[in-house]
């Protein structure tokens, strides 16, 4: 049934394409989007078929086990007549232009077959970062027992005699809190104590491609006895095993062998064992075995300290000011601080001035997106109590004390700046204070920034982070 129809114009076809992809990353989300998805390209919409490209050969298996029958009926949500969409391996010896209808695949080339079977434990092993060691993580509240825990198992595993303190360690916590840190921090611990030891670290991903590539290879056995043998297996991200049943019946057949034989086992994921999604009640239960460790989003006490440690690695000349105007505004993670430290840094390199807070905030301003919403009575009393390390609720107290008297007036004095809100309004949210006594703080805050430089800066600091 050759119905020679009037060809789509690419640009409709072009269109659909990414819609198709759109929906692609929505639905199985960025990981996978990018790990997989992204290396489609669309050769041809002929009539009935779709056909698809890819780079691999391993890719094309993996997208036609995985992605196949959903992106059929995208396209055919898109065209109603598709029937099928054919994913073929990109040649470089077809030239673009000349739509291929049907290839066979090559015959899998012996050397290849050779190349996969002789993988070792190194080369399996992701590349560690040199920044990731312990000696670089800063320890505060929010990570005390992962890191900790993470130090239990590098330690054991050095000594050798002792096995695995908890099996598994699990850590997690939200991006960028350090769990991918942790883990290369152990490796390196037993690289440089003990470089005998197999330690494997790879990222969930990584572990499901090299087993589907053993699959491939029919070399599952070589792949068992690869990951069975180590003394140590980190699994980062684990969250991305989710849903692909044989991989998860494969990586709960290691981890079962593993723990059996008290090898350590080291897993990372953002959620709670309990609250992964797609996994097995089994393997979950499983996984919550050992110490769960969570790692807590940072405080701004460790923010300043990672931000502290990393400009003195840097070798950056930043003002404290800066360092704690930083701290107080990024909040989200520490792959964000870093960002900004690197952005302001190299900002003032390029133009051969040193830091202010005024340029830092003036580089910065896209991440320390203004609040739409107005700031309050409570944030004010909250920013500026932390500022300068008193409790918030000193903010309502009577306890007139200098260390915390001051800071009370300069959060009324922000309020009166900062806020529509009257005087008497003020006053009753520091503790029902008279009227008069917010208006002698507005008056004496005024005073003290023409004589202290210190004070003036301070509250200068505290205004702009109100504010923006
Ligand atoms: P995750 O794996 O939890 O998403 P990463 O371990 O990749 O996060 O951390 C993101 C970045 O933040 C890395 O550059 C890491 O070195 C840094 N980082 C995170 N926590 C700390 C810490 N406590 N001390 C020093 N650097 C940290
Ligand atoms: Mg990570």
């Amino acid at each position: 049934m050759v119905v020679v129809e009037r060809p789509a114009t690419q640009d409709i076809v072009d269109e659909q394409w990414q819609r198709v992809r759109s929906r692609l990353r929505i639905e199985f989300g960025e990981a996978a989007y990018r790990s997989w998805l992204s290396t489609l390209d669309l050769r041809s919409v002929d009539d009935a078929t779709v056909l698809i490209e890819v780079p691999t050969r391993f890719l094309k298996d993996w997208v036609v086990g995985h992605y196949l029958d959903r992106i059929r009926s995208l396209w055919i949500a898109e065209r109603s007549e598709i029937r099928r969409v054919d994913v073929v391996v990109r040649s470089s010896a077809i030239p673009n232009a000349a739509p291929v209808a049907e290839r066979e695949p090559e015959p899998v080339p012996a050397s290849a077959v050779a190349s996969a079977e002789i993988e070792t434990d190194r080369e399996i092993s992701a590349p560690l970062d040199a920044r990731f060691t312990f000696e670089n993580f800063v320890v505060g509240k929010p990570n005390e027992l992962a890191h900790a825990a993470a130090r239990r198992v590098a330690e054991a595993a050095v000594d050798g005699h002792v096995g695995a303190p908890f099996n598994p360690l699990f850590l997690y916590g939200g991006v960028g809190l350090g769990k991918t840190h942790l883990m290369n921090a152990i490796a390196w611990h037993i690289r440089r104590h003990a470089p005998a030891r197999r330690v494997i670290y790879l990222s969930a991903e990584k572990f499901m491609y090299q087993f589907v590539k053993a699959l491939r290879f029919k070399d599952t056995v070589a792949f068992k006895e690869l990951f069975r043998s180590v003394d140590v297996l980190m699994i980062d991200d684990v969250q991305f095993i989710s849903g692909k049943d044989s991989t998860q019946e494969e990586f709960f057949h290691t981890f079962n062998a593993l723990v059996d034989q008290n090898r350590q086992i080291v897993i990372s994921a953002d959620k709670s064992p309990s609250d992964l999604e797609g996994i097995e009640e089994r393997m979950k239960s499983r996984l919550g075995w050992g110490l769960v460790a969570d790692i807590h989003p940072t405080t701004y006490e460790l923010r300043l300290g990672i931000l502290q440690s990393k400009a003195e690695q840097r070798d950056a000349e930043i003002p404290p000011k800066v360092l704690e105007f930083l701290a107080h505004k990024i909040t989200s993670n520490v792959r964000e601080l870093e960002g900004a430290l690197t952005r302001i840094t190299a900002h003032a390199q390029l133009i051969g001035r040193s830091i202010t807070l005024e340029s830092a905030q003036d580089v910065l301003h896209d991440l320390i997106r203004a609040n739409d919403r107005r700031v309050t009575i409570d944030e004010i009393q909250k920013r500026v109590a932390e500022h300068f390390n008193i409790r918030t609720s000193d903010m309502h107290s009577a306890r007139r004390a200098r260390a915390v008297a001051r800071p009370r007036q300069v959060a009324m004095f922000l309020c009166k700046q900062l806020t529509p809100r009257s005087l008497p309004e003020i006053g009753r949210k520091f503790g029902g204070r008279d009227h008069t006594t917010v208006m002698h703080a507005v008056k004496k805050v005024e005073q003290l920034m023409v004589e202290d430089r210190s004070l003036a800066e301070d509250v200068e600091m505290l205004r702009r982070m109100l504010e923006t």
